[in-house]
């Protein structure tokens, strides 16, 4: 049962400005407890955007560190069959549900969620890092696509203090030089856009050397804030079907989707068909 106080957040869509943040700051500590609902083993935070955004800032503000992931079916099927990728799933501190796959999962549990677009929570946490002086790092993508992001980031958010940027094309040795670099600099959030599960292993491999720091795996976002790949239009996003889009664009994805898509949601049936029968055994 949601408090009055969520419910009345829930109707907030700007949740940045100071006064929003005033006021729930002065709740905060009771309010943001993790509700997961495990799908086919992986956890998956139940929280509506704004909560997740709350959530996030609260951790920043007391200086505690988080693995964000955002997940989907693509990195559930992943780390059935990559036990080191999972159990980093598992430990994620945050698992926000991204995209249209985990919606429906979670609706044959019957949970209505919100879909959290990965794209779209990053770049809020970037408008709260600016509204808060927050430094971050951006690790991923190709140098041309990570600079023109950077660029973008700074032309859209006036105070934006971006201490570390890296592309992601970089073999083992680098890699030691890239995470004892981000180590010294400290960005308080880390973005890496590295795709699943390179970047959340990259993530794992910093995380308990920066414990205060905040992780987010980000897929393709990078490409999107450079303005070289074009999010789908509104239409596709409110229908859930970002993913069509995408595909249509990029024919390659299709292998990524079928057949694991509608696997994931044959699994998710029976999993909770189980489940029911286990509880009226
Ligand atoms: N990428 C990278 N290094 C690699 C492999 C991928 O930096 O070794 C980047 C790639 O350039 C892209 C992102 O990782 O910017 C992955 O995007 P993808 O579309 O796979 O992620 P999704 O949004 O589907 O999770």
């Amino acid at each position: 049962m949601k408090s009055p106080l969520v419910i009345k957040f829930d109707k907030l869509n700007k949740c940045l400005d100071k006064s929003f943040f005033a006021l729930y700051n002065y709740y905060i500590m009771e309010l943001m407890q993790r509700i997961t609902e495990p799908i086919l083993g992986f956890e998956v935070d139940l929280f509506n955007f704004n909560e997740a955004v709350i959530f996030v800032h609260q951790h920043l503000k007391e200086n505690r560190g988080l693995h964000i992931v955002t997940i989907n079916p693509e990195m559930i099927s992943i780390g059935s069959r990559n036990q080191e990728f999972g159990r980093i799933l598992n430990e994620a501190e945050l698992s926000i549900p991204d995209g249209v796959g985990i919606k429906l999962a979670l609706k044959i549990k019957g949970i209505n969620q919100e879909n959290i677009p990965g794209v779209d929570f990053c770049k809020k946490l970037i408008s709260l890092c600016a509204l808060e002086n927050y430094t971050i790092g951006l690790v991923g993508a190709k140098e041309e696509i990570v600079q023109l992001a950077a660029q973008n980031l700074h032309k859209e958010f006036d105070n934006l203090n971006i201490t570390y940027i890296h592309n992601g094309y970089f073999d083992a040795a680098q890699e030691e030089i890239i995470r004892e670099e981000i180590k010294n600099i400290a960005p308080k959030v880390v973005f890496v856009a590295l795709g699943a599960p390179k970047q959340e292993i990259f993530i794992s491999k910093l995380k308990e050397q920066m414990p205060h720091t905040v992780f987010v795996g980000v897929g393709g976002s990078f490409d999107v804030w450079s303005g070289k790949v074009k999010r789908a239009p509104e239409i596709y996003r409110k229908l859930g079907l970002e993913w069509l889009y995408r595909t249509i664009k990029e024919p390659a994805r299709f292998k990524r989707i079928f057949p694991a898509l509608p696997l994931f949601l044959i699994r998710v049936i029976m999993e909770t068909v189980h489940e029911s029968w286990v509880k009226i055994r």
